[in-house]
């Protein structure tokens, strides 16, 4: 049993703590899915992790090391569930397992990380945490920021569509992509926990490697292949297959019919297509670094599909539709035809609501001033608590559909009164 908890004195703020513990496991993670660490490596790293949770928490709340590794995979893989003091408010993180049982950073424990650090690296103007060992400063160089800043300037808007359609390219065909020498880091080997000896998988609605999980054994072993993001998975990329020995390529069987889009949403759907992915071998090939994939590449495609549409509704009109305008001050403009911005929004494709509504209250309002939020059509159950928080400085959330629908009403209107 515990002693009576006690919050530490000088407490720093709950939502702080969350996010050290997240980051801690992430450390975990990494420990044990990077394959280039020693044995030695390894150790350090889990202990670096289990110091910063031992120090999140403060000297009232004491975790074994043994208690940390039984969490780091398998049945309990990422359970926070009586690890963490009873003082600290971990509702947010209620449910939710922040490893997978291979030791990889499941999806939500993995937005949770990044969209906290967003709204926390900005708020407190640091850029550099003050503890700065292992996977938080390898990891800023990979953070949207840093993205989008080594690909500032004249071709800014044709290197992010870049990011956006080319997540895993053929090694070798990196210079045909002609960006910036400085993003070309991006892209590295297919990670070890994407591959079936040596093959992996692309998703058929973004493109980037699947993750791979292989259970059972003998003739009882069983493959599945899934992507990382949520959305993708639950339309329909979640594929399994018999594992192979590695020569020839497994062959992949769709884990249940995928989801179609209902006519209204067919335009800018970005759900899974129900093709088969194709097999291709790791070794030949290069993949975008996760958090370039998933706050660029992912994040990108409904904001390009919005945009085309956009334009198609606007031919033969006097206005036209900008993407990133104003070096990258929002992301969507309706340019008028005297220049005048009819509409600015800014495309926001955040897991938690709750950091999205902290970064809302930071910047009171957008940061680069747009009037519109727009979040992907299927997060259209977020759109009601983000207007709670923002409409006070004027700005509105709505669906990528919705928007759409708004604008081409409106710019028929004005053709009319015109
Ligand atoms: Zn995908």
């Amino acid at each position: 049993m515990e002693d009576a908890p006690t919050e530490p004195s000088g407490a720093r703020d709950n939502a702080t703590i969350l996010l050290d513990v997240v980051k801690a496991f992430e450390v975990c993670s990494n420990a044990a899915t990077h394959p280039g660490l020693k044995p030695a490596e390894r150790v350090d790293r889990l202990m670096h992790a289990h110091g910063s949770l031992m120090a999140a928490f403060g000297p009232g709340h004491r975790i074994t090391f043994n208690d940390l590794l039984e969490r780091l995979s398998g049945e309990l893989a990422g359970d926070l569930e009586g690890l963490i003091p009873t003082w600290l408010d971990a509702t947010d993180l209620d449910g939710v397992r922040l490893l997978d049982p291979d030791g990889v950073l499941t999806a939500g424990g993995f937005d949770f990380r990044h969209e906290a650090e967003l709204v926390r690296r900005k708020a407190s103007k640091l850029s550099r945490s003050p503890e700065g060992v292992t996977v938080q400063d390898l990891d800023a160089e990979y953070s949207q920021e840093s993205v989008f800043r080594s690909i500032k300037g004249e071709f800014y808007q044709r290197h992010r569509t870049t990011l956006i359609n080319h997540p895993v390219v053929p090694a070798g065909g990196l210079p045909d992509l002609l960006l910036p020498m400085q993003a070309n880091r991006f892209y590295q080997p297919i990670e070890q926990y994407a591959q079936h000896h040596g093959w992996f998988f692309p998703c058929t609605a973004c493109r980037w490697p699947m993750k791979v999980t292989v259970t059972g054994s003998g003739r009882r072993a069983r493959g599945m292949a899934r992507c990382l993001y949520p959305w993708h998975a639950d339309t329909g990329a979640v594929y399994v297959f018999t594992p192979t020995t590695g020569s020839e390529p497994p062959t992949l069987h769709p884990a249940f019919e995928c989801r179609r889009p209902s006519p209204r949403y067919a335009r800018l759907w970005t759900g899974t297509r129900p093709d088969l992915p194709e097999p291709q071998r790791a070794s030949d090939h290069v993949a975008l670094h996760r958090a370039v994939w998933r706050y660029t590449t992912v994040a990108g495609l409904p904001e390009l599909r919005l945009h085309q549409a956009l334009e198609e509704e606007l031919t033969a009109t006097d206005c036209t539709a900008a993407l990133w305008p104003f070096d990258d001050a929002f992301d969507h403009a309706l340019i008028g035809p005297s220049r005048e911005v009819l509409f600015s929004a800014d495309f926001k494709d955040y897991t938690w609501t709750n950091h999205l509504i902290a970064k809302i209250h930071r910047d009171a309002g957008d940061q680069g001033g747009a009037k519109w939020l727009i979040v992907p059509d299927h997060r259209s159950e977020q759109v009601d608590h983000l207007n709670a928080a923002a409409r006070r400085y004027e700005l509105q959330a709505i669906t990528a559909t919705d928007y759409l629908t708004m604008v081409a009403h409106e710019v028929k209107e004005n053709r009319r009164d015109g």
